[in-house]
């Protein structure tokens, strides 16, 4: 790959990375699609990778199948799948890792643990073999594209990070590979978290801009669901990711909850369509 990279960068090809999980479905397809407009040789990595889950998490479990995959990449014009094996990329004796401090401390960063520092070492292994000058993540993993932005930016990365809209089912549901995870009934449940979301929009449209208020309106529809336990309902500063009391257009409101074994994200930035 890194061979591959260097000859396309040679020609003075620019080279555009979507890294994925895989088990790909149309949130991937838009990034894709975003990367084949504005790259020449389009990558898309997919690599489950075993140091940002947690113990007790779903690594194992994690959807896989490449077959599909490889069709989905495909009619999204991509140009290279990069789907290393675990000992490529931690080998035995691996033992380098990067930490992103402050962002990575509340959300996503406090329930789940080392998560990101497996995410931003990871992502930093891929941008040293695919050697990318844009790379493109989606606003689902808001915290992530955060991290990732902070760390692009501290250590002088080479590489343009892209923010995608979040891709939603036709009734409002966040696609997300775990989506495989929910029992029909539990598909119906999860659809609380985009109906919570856009209560809280509304109200906020609507002039409410207390947080303690906009909070009650998103507690009313997920805190209603007996099924769901909820991990964290949010509201801080975009960018910062710092805790506000009063609702602003740069407000992000990040919903993190369990329905089953399978743990669901979700979000919005208060003024944003997205
Ligand atoms: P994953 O395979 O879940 O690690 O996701 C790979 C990339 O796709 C990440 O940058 C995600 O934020 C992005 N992504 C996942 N789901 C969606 C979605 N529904 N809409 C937009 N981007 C997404």
């Amino acid at each position: 790959m890194q061979g591959i990279a260097a000859s396309a960068r040679k020609a003075g090809q620019v080279i555009a990375l979507v890294p994925t999980m895989g088990y790909l479905h149309a949130g991937h397809a838009s990034l894709m699609r975003e990367g084949r407009r504005r790259g020449d040789l389009l990558v898309v990595s997919i690599f489950v990778n075993p140091t940002q889950f947690g113990v007790g998490e779903d690594f194992a479990a994690y959807p896989r199948d490449l077959q599909r995959d490889m069709q989905v990449a495909a009619e999204a014009g991509v140009d290279i799948i990069f789907a290393p094996k675990a000992p490529d990329i931690y080998p035995s004796g691996y033992q380098t890792y990067l930490d992103v401090e402050q962002l990575t401390l509340p959300l996503c960063g406090a329930k789940r643990p080392g998560h990101f520092r497996g995410v931003t070492t990871v992502v930093t292994k891929l941008f040293n073999i695919v050697m990318p000058q844009l790379a493109l993540f989606g606003k689902k993993d808001f915290q992530q594209l955060a991290a990732i932005r902070r760390m692009t930016a501290d250590l002088n990365m080479p590489v343009e990070i892209v923010g995608m809209p979040i891709v939603r089912e036709a009734d409002g549901l966040a696609m997300s590979s775990r989506n495989a995870y929910l029992t029909t009934a539990e598909r119906a449940t999860a659809l609380c978290l985009s109906r919570g979301l856009r209560a809280a929009r509304l109200a906020y449209q609507a002039g409410e801009t207390k947080v303690t208020a906009l909070r009650e309106n998103v507690m009313a529809i997920i805190g209603a669901e007996k099924a769901v336990a909820i991990e964290y309902v949010e509201f801080r500063q975009q960018h910062s990711l710092v805790e506000v009391a009063h609702a602003a257009s740069d407000t992000l409101l990040a919903l993190a909850v369990k329905i089953g074994n399978t743990r669901l994200i979700d979000n919005c930035v208060l003024g944003e369509e997205n």
